[in-house]
């Protein structure tokens, strides 16, 4: 007796080699029928005793491809049709494609084993790929995926290729980047001396150079990098030079675990998260010292190879530990096409180590760390984005742009919230043309309609992103508040739309309500409901602006100006810039100052008055300074945050700092004592409205949540309390995860949650 079923799977189901799985599954319990690409997902249709029917469903959910991510199955009894054998069908093309597009993979371990392998035709072959590896939105130009919608499209294959990829029974079955050195695309070598040719001497070349403290650009998945031996202090203090990047740390590439592991310290949870197929960059204590790499911070970035290129470099002799940098001077975006990379990296780079391949779209590395309350993502790009990372009730397609700084933006498509590659701060020219060009990209591939899109951006009206969404050609425009954002992007990634939670969102600088600079905020609500302030910090001033966001000692001005009896900071131990003196005069006469609330103005007043008063060179660096710093003290004990009525008091908190610096207290204790004091603030700021409104769980987001050392002391003052905290885990606490914020919110906007009228 004969049953049949007809299944529909989705999730990321499509590119990393599930129809062939499917096929095998299918040969394996003598099934007949079918399975295709659908637009939603793979479409089978199966019949066959129902015994091994039921086995074939079970075995789809328990044994798919590592790369696939499977979301839901739908399985529906059918009448059987009499079918004999099992096939693989055409992809069906519809009205919209919501199937998602898998993330870019890291080479799999069949494919090493044949890259190191002198009788295999992909022996050292830098393209060599798989359907459970190899690039993936990198390459793809248009959906639904394959080879001619994709940067192969100029690589026709050869017969040994054709072979493998029309072979159901193959791992390279409709792996649409497949090529091998016969057929597809090559390395070379770029230098003074000119092109050496050939991938074996241009890896080999490439080598050399490393070896003698040269500055090598390497074409990788998603643009170039730069990399130099990181052992070496020369070729390091050169990068820094060449790429006019003064301070900020420099990720590396470690040439296996046991590399990463004189580094580092691998913990359970770091091999996890380094081993994982995004492949981050995975922050962690430093073990030795790599001179210059990563200048006062306690933590080192690490990655292991993603690409077969990356493991031929090291198996042809480079150095164990790479400094591995976005190619780009300053925060530039990443370049990643060969003129852009000739132009932009002339006089940085010695050589050029350039793969035929073209790069579809930049995508930079991404970076996560094993966090207090779980793994946390800082960048959110290659390995992560395009994937979907929540499911909206919104049938409607959803446009929303994120913030001018760490900008992502995220479409919504069917419910589901794709969110984009890590595109950086817009006021960079570059980084602007990328956040448009990301656009295009995700509404095109999409075949999203104008017409119906909702459009939803930051409440700022000065930030580019806000003003650029009147070009849009969108009927609909909404504004959200950045920090309701914020908290919005935790509960969308738990899909928990009604709970009612206090929100807690600590962070740089945002648009508030009235135009006020907010950044220290408490609210009460749910997405539904929306979310009302309840608490703050006690409001300072911001002479300048956002721009006192670059000068430590500028933002203290307006902290500090609140404060009676003050020592004399123009003197030691103190030694503040005139620029103080200067903003304290804008903030006395009330001009060009702002009302602020924001946290991360507060920690830099702190870090100015330990000692960081010259300008930042990148953003959030007093912070992380002074998170180091508190880091090196033995034990200290809080200085008073008081929380009443509603406000936490930071007067208690300077003053503190600025008395015990200039008696000559160690600073590491003092920064230690700020840092526990803003915790203990915090969780007393908590604890009574979670009482007063009868909260069970907390949410954690913004910037300054990515201090590890304070979530890790509110974890400690609040392991008593029975409440839930819960932080971001899919997109980054900081601004890259605003749009998914936005995006929540707007999918609410008709039960009145945190909008306003857009542009
Ligand atoms: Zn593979
Ligand atoms: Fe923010």
């Amino acid at each position: 007796m004969k049953s049949a079923r007809s299944i529909r799977v989705r999730g990321v189901v499509q590119g990393v080699g599930f129809r062939p799985f499917v096929y095998r599954l299918a040969q394996e319990h003598g099934l007949a029928g079918w399975v295709l690409n659908g637009e939603e997902g793979v479409a089978i249709y199966v019949e066959g005793a129902e015994q091994r029917l039921a086995a074939f469903i079970e075995a789809i959910r328990t044994q798919a491809p590592l790369a696939a991510a499977i979301s839901d199955i739908e399985v529906q009894p059918v009448e059987p049709s009499g079918l004999t054998g099992f096939t693989i069908r055409e992809s069906e093309r519809r009205e919209r494609p919501t199937v998602r597009i898998s993330p870019d993979l890291p080479v799999c371990d069949l494919c090493l084993q044949e890259l190191s392998d002198p009788a295999n035709p992909r022996y050292q072959y830098p393209y060599i790929n798989c359907t459970n590896c190899g690039p993936r939105y990198t390459i793809i130009l248009a959906l639904p995926y394959d080879r001619p919608n994709t940067t192969m499209k100029s690589w026709p294959l050869d017969a040994y290729c054709h072979a493998e990829y029309h072979d159901p029974a193959n791992r390279r079955f409709h792996a649409q980047p497949v090529a091998c050195p016969g057929c597809g695309p090559h390395y070379f070598l770029q230098d003074a001396e000119g092109p050496t040719r050939g991938d074996d001497q241009a890896i080999q070349r490439a080598v050399e150079l490393l070896r003698q403290g040269k500055i090598v650009a390497v074409k990788g998945l998603g643009g170039y990098h730069l990399a130099c031996d990181a052992r070496n202090p020369a070729a390091v203090g050169a990068m820094r030079e060449r790429k006019y990047r003064k301070e900020k740390p420099f990720a590396v590439m470690v040439k296996d675990l046991d590399a990463a592991r004189t580094v580092i310290e691998v913990s359970p949870e770091v091999e996890t998260l380094l081993t994982s197929p995004a492949r981050p960059i995975v922050l962690a204590p430093a073990k030795s010292e790599l001179p210059g790499v990563a200048p006062d911070n306690d933590d080192l970035g690490v990655m292991l190879p993603y690409t077969p290129l990356h493991h031929l470099l090291f198996a042809a002799g480079a150095p164990d530990v790479l400094v591995m940098t976005s190619a780009n001077r300053s925060s530039e975006p990443i370049a990643y096409d060969e003129q852009d990379a000739y132009d932009r990296l002339a006089g940085v780079a010695d050589a050029f180590l350039v793969g035929e391949r073209p790069i579809a779209r930049r995508v930079d590395d991404s970076v996560a760390r094993v966090g207090t309350f779980g793994p946390a993502i800082l960048r959110r790009s290659r390995g992560y984005a395009p994937g979907a990372v929540a499911n909206l009730p919104i049938a409607r397609p959803l446009l929303a742009v994120g913030a001018d700084l760490k900008n992502s933006v995220t479409l919504v498509v069917d419910g589901q919230a794709f969110v984009s590659q890590h595109i950086g701060d817009l006021d960079h020219y570059q980084a602007f043309q990328a956040f448009q060009e990301t656009i295009r990209d995700l509404v095109s591939m999409y075949d999203v309609s104008w017409d119906d899109l909702l459009v939803v951006h930051d409440a700022h009206p000065q930030y580019l992103s806000t003003t650029y969404c009147q070009s849009l050609p969108a009927v609909e425009k909404l504004a959200a508040q950045h920090h309701r954002a914020h908290v919005a992007s935790v509960l969308a990634e738990r899909g928990e739309w009604d709970k009612p939670v206090l929100g807690v969102s600590f962070d740089g600088t945002g648009y508030g309500d009235g135009g006020s600079i907010w950044g220290g905020e408490f609210f009460a609500g749910s997405v539904r409901e929306g979310f009302q302030r309840v608490a703050h910090l006690r409001r300072a001033s911001l002479p300048g602006g956002d721009a006192a966001a670059q000068h430590p000692v500028q933002a203290a001005a307006g902290f500090l100006a609140q404060i009676e009896g003050l020592p004399d900071l123009s003197t030691g131990p103190f030694d503040f810039p005139s620029r103080y003196q200067q903003a304290l005069e804008l903030v006395r006469k009330d001009v060009r100052s702002f009302p602020t609330t924001s946290i991360g103005r507060l920690f830099d007043s702190a870090a100015a008055l330990l000692g960081f008063t010259r300008a930042i060179t990148f953003e959030g660096q007093a912070a992380m300074w002074l998170e180091a710093l508190a880091r090196k003290s033995d034990g200290s004990t809080a200085y008073p945050f008081p929380f009443e009525d509603g406000e936490l008091d930071f007067r208690p908190l300077l003053q503190a700092v600025a008395e015990d610096r200039k008696r000559g207290r160690k600073q590491p204790d003092i920064a230690r004592a700020f840092q526990l004091g803003v915790a203990q603030g915090l969780c007393s700021a908590i604890e009574a409205l979670c009482r007063e409104r009868q909260f069970d769980t907390v949410v954690l987001s913004g910037g300054v949540f990515q201090n590890e050392l304070v979530l890790s002391d509110v974890r400690d003052l609040l392991s008593g309390e029975p409440l839930a905290i819960w932080t971001n885990h899919a997109v980054p606490p900081n601004d890259g995860g605003i749009s998914l914020g936005q995006a929540a919110i707007a999918a609410f906007a008709g039960s009145g949650a945190g909008t306003t009228e857009g542009t």
